[in-house]
């Protein structure tokens, strides 16, 4: 009689502990916001590893084509941190260091070769130390590492840069660049193995409206999915479908495009990265070979409405004023055999053409719409979307989450330019030009 006693009081408790168990889930599932996320780029990637590990939110990721096979496969994947502005900072520490919570259990993601931001010998020479200054002061203040090197120290480290005696270069030794797809595959494993549901193939036609909120979104195939809230992340396509709900997203598709050498004798892939103002070029080793990117003044701009609708377009892409970026290297030409002399005589391997989305002052549109209650963004990230991937994912998750933001969320603020701006359209030429003018006068990061 005893052993059944026990047996019995056995079952009542695991039949106790099932149903609390069971109750727990329920409520969790209540209590969690559901957000469906458009777009499975790095940026819709990487808030939904932000919000589904929060364990607040129940994350649906819909992904048109394949997840980070847009404008993310295409990046350079330089990872700089040195930035004027302490949120600017902020946002891209953040990146490093959920880069370095994923390499806890895995090899290196990131490439940590450094970076040198060199202020270049001649008449802009002050203008550009002090920007550097400003930078060193603002990478203290946020614990960073960063050392003044002479001409000679920078020679060193890059022999095949030609430096004026007299120029000056601010070394990061923790800055690097890493596979833009890798990283977005590393937010898409983390959100995966927490729960998140992440689909591919999925295109989304509408937004679904009711009263003044967003209810959910509807694909091409006119299936429904319902949420609390809707994150649209769907790179340079973001400014159509948020046109269709009369929300003028305050960016323009313009070309990124960079170069690639062949092999280089004085070329070694543990060499650090370069940044030149002065040149308008930026260096990182790709192997053996040379890569390199130059800020240019080549009307390269696109109207949404004319954007290829599927991400191989992207990849496709030309534009016909000047369809493979020569016009932009002979703009360049003197400055770049100047400041890197082999590249004159070097073989150029490879030719990457994408597009960027810039706004007018090259920070991200990221938060709540203004038109529209349960609508966010996360896009306009200006050409360094990768860097700022892991800032993106945690201020949105907390913007979204209703959480204590960790940098001032109005500096990225949606709706920002509209005191400054007449009109703020991507569908308006005229606005589309204010942004291609970020994208030349671009210095940094
Ligand atoms: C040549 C080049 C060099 C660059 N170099 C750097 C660099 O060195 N450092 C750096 O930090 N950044 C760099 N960038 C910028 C960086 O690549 C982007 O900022 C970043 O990839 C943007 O990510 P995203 O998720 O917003 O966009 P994307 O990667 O374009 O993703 C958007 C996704 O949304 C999907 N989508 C769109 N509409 C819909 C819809 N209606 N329904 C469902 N899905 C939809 C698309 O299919 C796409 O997969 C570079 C960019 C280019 C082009």
């Amino acid at each position: 009689m005893p052993y059944l006693r026990r047996a019995f009081l056995f079952f009542i408790f695991y039949f106790l502990f099932f149903i609390f168990y069971f109750l727990f889930k329920v409520l969790i599932g209540y209590t969690m916001k559901k957000v469906i996320i458009v777009g499975g780029g790095i940026l819709g990637l990487s808030c939904a590893y932000y919000l589904q590990t929060s364990g607040q939110a129940q994350v649906i990721l819909l992904e048109a084509g394949s997840f980070a096979a847009a404008t993310t496969s295409q990046a350079a994947a330089l990872l700089t941190r040195a930035r004027s502005d302490l949120n600017d900072g902020l946002m891209v520490d953040e990146t490093h260091r959920v880069i370095k919570q994923f390499e806890q259990n895995t090899h290196p993601i990131m490439q940590r070769n450094g970076c040198i931001h060199i202020a270049s010998q001649g008449d802009n020479f002050h203008s550009e130390l002090s920007i550097l200054k400003n930078h060193h002061q603002q990478g203290k203040d946020r614990g960073l590492n960063s050392q003044w090197l002479n001409a000679n120290q920078i020679k060193q480290q890059l022999p095949w840069l030609a430096v004026k005696n007299e120029s000056l270069g601010l070394f990061y030794p923790d800055d690097g660049h890493a596979d833009p797809y890798l990283l977005a595959n590393f937010y898409l494993q983390g959100a995966k193995k927490s729960g998140a549901y992440l689909y591919q193939g999925v295109r989304i036609k509408q937004l679904l409206e009711s009263g003044d909120k967003i209810i959910g979104v509807r694909s091409d195939k006119n299936e429904d999915w319902i949420g609390d809230t809707v994150l649209l992340a769907g790179g340079p396509w973001s400014s159509v479908l948020a046109a269709q709900h009369n929300v003028k997203l305050g960016m323009a598709p313009v070309r990124s495009h960079y170069w690639i050498t062949d092999n280089q004798t004085p070329l070694s892939p543990s060499q650090a990265m370069a940044i030149v103002p002065n040149s308008k070029v930026y260096f990182r080793p790709e192997n053996k070979g040379l890569l390199f990117g130059v800020r240019d003044s080549q009307n390269c701009i696109i109207d949404p409405k004319e954007l290829p609708t599927t991400q191989q377009g992207i990849h496709d892409h030309r534009f016909k004023n000047d369809e493979n970026g020569w016009l932009a290297l002979e703009e360049n030409w003197q400055g770049l055999i100047a400041t890197c002399p082999l590249l004159e005589t070097a073989q150029l391997s490879h030719y990457i053409s994408g597009i960027s989305s810039y706004t007018p002052d090259s920070l991200p549109l990221l938060g709540p719409s203004q038109e529209w209650e349960n609508l966010f963004i996360a896009a306009g990230c200006s050409g360094a979307g990768i860097a700022w991937s892991g800032g993106i994912g945690r201020l949105l998750s907390e913007q979204i989450l209703q959480q204590k933001t960790f940098v001032d969320e109005q500096r990225y603020a949606i709706n920002r330019f509209d005191n400054e701006i007449e009109n703020v359209d991507p569908m308006d030429a005229t606005f589309r030009q204010t942004c291609l003018l970020a994208r030349i006068n671009k210095k940094t990061g």
